[in-house]
């Protein structure tokens, strides 16, 4: 499974570059005298590890070595404060924590017990020549390989349970559709507690024989040095951090990258020209989820359709249905559901949460409900994501897809980004308002120009300027932070 193709990778390329100035030979041992070593300490087969750090070595080593021992990786967002990770801690019931001395003071104030070692402590045994390491196996398609948990709010995350056969999945139908070579060079500066990083990123280029340049944090300027000075062929972000790019790209232009690929939040039609303009390259768009990987992609070979997420991977299956759960026509919009070999075992411990997530169809067929509302758009054959199902404004009887609003606020140059979401309305039940992040302006100007564009009961009945939209850490904006500032007093 993922394990066996990163061992076919390391058969191929041992004396190439895997990860900075590492090479495959030297990882992937170092990973199994990890293993070995944690394996001293009474670690099984089974067994969570978690990894609470920041993107460094000792991550990977961590992250391979639980894969090889059988035992479940399980990422603690590093941004997390001592509450969410004491419920992660509480939930997932770590044999051994594996922390990052920058954030040591949160996991003792966490106060959950649970052995701990120091990330520095995992690269020292990687490099130990006196550990033996241990041997190379295969696991079954069905062992669980990472638990990830789901941007939830505290106390309600929930663990998505990967495994080694739905990681083995992901790993080809991204390596095929993005026509990965082992050539490539991969620049990944997102958080590796995240799937985006992780699992898109590393897994994958671990697999594609590829190198991957590994930078502790995304920092724009960092990266636009880096670009030339590895010769990266590959970058995968989130919209903010191409809205950051170009910010520091000031007015040069930039040698084109063999692919760059944005997801995790929709980007916006305007990010996407600009920086087609400044980079030369058209930004893949792709959909996905904690639970499934990743369902929908724009083309290779193109045309990537700004504001559209493209086509399902090969062996993704996904159909949109009305609430009911009966498939929509073409054209219409409805709840995205998404099945294939790529989904999630469930969500750890909770089988009520698992089988409210999931349908099972006539055929015994398991179809993950995404909570995202989307259409097929039969001009272009392609997908496009309309925002979550919780997130539907309805007005006097009339559905609001706040995405659609954004896009059309969002082309106005001044605006970096825009939410709109519904406010409580005696009249009408609920009616749009927009926050922009922008410099302030007058906004009459755009109140024109989106009453020429868009229904009446689309165009937002207040706009809001703030510096900075709220995040997270993979730059989706907090909606429900939002609408309660809408309802304080
Ligand atoms: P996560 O599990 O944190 O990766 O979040 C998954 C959610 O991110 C999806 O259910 C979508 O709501 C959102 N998402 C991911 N990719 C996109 C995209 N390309 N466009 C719009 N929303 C996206």
């Amino acid at each position: 499974m993922i394990v066996d193709l990163w061992d076919g990778a390391l058969a191929d390329r041992a004396e190439a570059l895997a990860l900075n100035e590492i090479t495959y030979r030297r990882l992937h041992l170092g990973a199994r005298r990890v293993a070995a070593r944690l394996q001293t300490l009474g670690l099984a087969a089974g067994d969570r590890i978690c990894i609470y750090s920041e993107n460094r070595l000792g991550f990977v080593y961590a992250f391979l070595a639980a894969l090889r021992l059988g035992a479940i990786a399980v990422p603690a967002n590093v941004l997390y404060r001592r509450n969410d990770l004491a419920h992660l801690l509480r939930d997932a019931r770590p044999a051994i924590v594996i922390v990052s001395p920058s954030v040591v003071a949160e996991f003792t104030q966490a106060q959950v017990h649970c052995r701990s070692v120091d990330i520095s402590q995992i690269e020292a045994w990687a490099d130990d020549e006196t550990i033996h390491p241990i041997p190379v196996l295969s696991r079954q398609a069905d062992e669980i390989a990472l638990i990830v948990y789901t941007s939830g709010t505290t106390g309600r995350s929930k663990g998505a349970m990967l495994s080694h056969g739905a990681l083995a999945a992901i790993a080809a139908q991204l390596i095929s559709t993005w026509r990965w070579q082992a050539d490539d060079t991969l620049l990944l500066s997102l958080p590796l507690f995240h799937i985006h990083g992780l699992v898109a990123g590393l897994t994958c280029a671990l697999a594609a024989g590829a190198r991957t340049v590994l930078h502790e944090r995304f920092d724009a300027q960092r990266v636009l040095a880096t670009f030339e000075s590895e010769r990266v062929s590959m970058f995968f972000g989130v919209p903010t951090m191409y809205a950051r790019l170009l910010e520091h790209a000031g007015s040069r232009t930039y040698a084109p990258l063999r692919l760059f690929v944005c997801g995790s939040a929709a980007l916006s039609p305007a990010i996407h020209r600009a920086f087609y303009e400044r980079f030369g390259s058209s930004i893949l768009e792709r959909y996905g989820a904690t639970e499934f990987g990743f369902a929908l992609g724009n083309r290779y070979g193109g045309p990537r359709i700004a504001g559209s997420v493209g086509i399902p991977f090969p062996g993704v299956r996904v159909r949109v249905v009305a609430p009911g759960g009966m498939p929509l026509p073409p054209g219409e919009t409805g709840e995205l559901l998404v099945a294939g070999p790529n989904l999630f075992s469930g969500y750890w411990e909770r089988p009520e949460a698992t089988a409210a997530a999931l349908i099972v169809d006539e055929t015994g067929t398991s179809w993950y409900r995404s909570g995202d509302l989307a259409h097929y758009d039969t001009e272009h054959d392609v997908y496009r994501i309309v925002g979550r199902a919780k997130e539907l404004i309805i007005t006097g009887g009339f559905n609001v897809y706040p995405r659609e609003v954004e896009e059309a606020i969002e082309a106005w140059s001044n605006v970096r980004a825009c939410a709109v979401v519904g406010r409580p309305d005696d009249l009408r039940g609920e009616v749009p308002v927009a926050f922009l992040e922008a410099a302030p302006f007058e906004t009459a100007g755009l109140l024109a120009d989106l009453r020429s564009r868009l229904a009446s009961f689309k165009i937002p009945k207040e706009f809001y300027i703030l510096d900075a939209l709220p995040r997270n850490a993979m730059g989706k904006v907090d909606k429900p932070a939002l609408r309660a500032r809408l309802s304080a007093p």
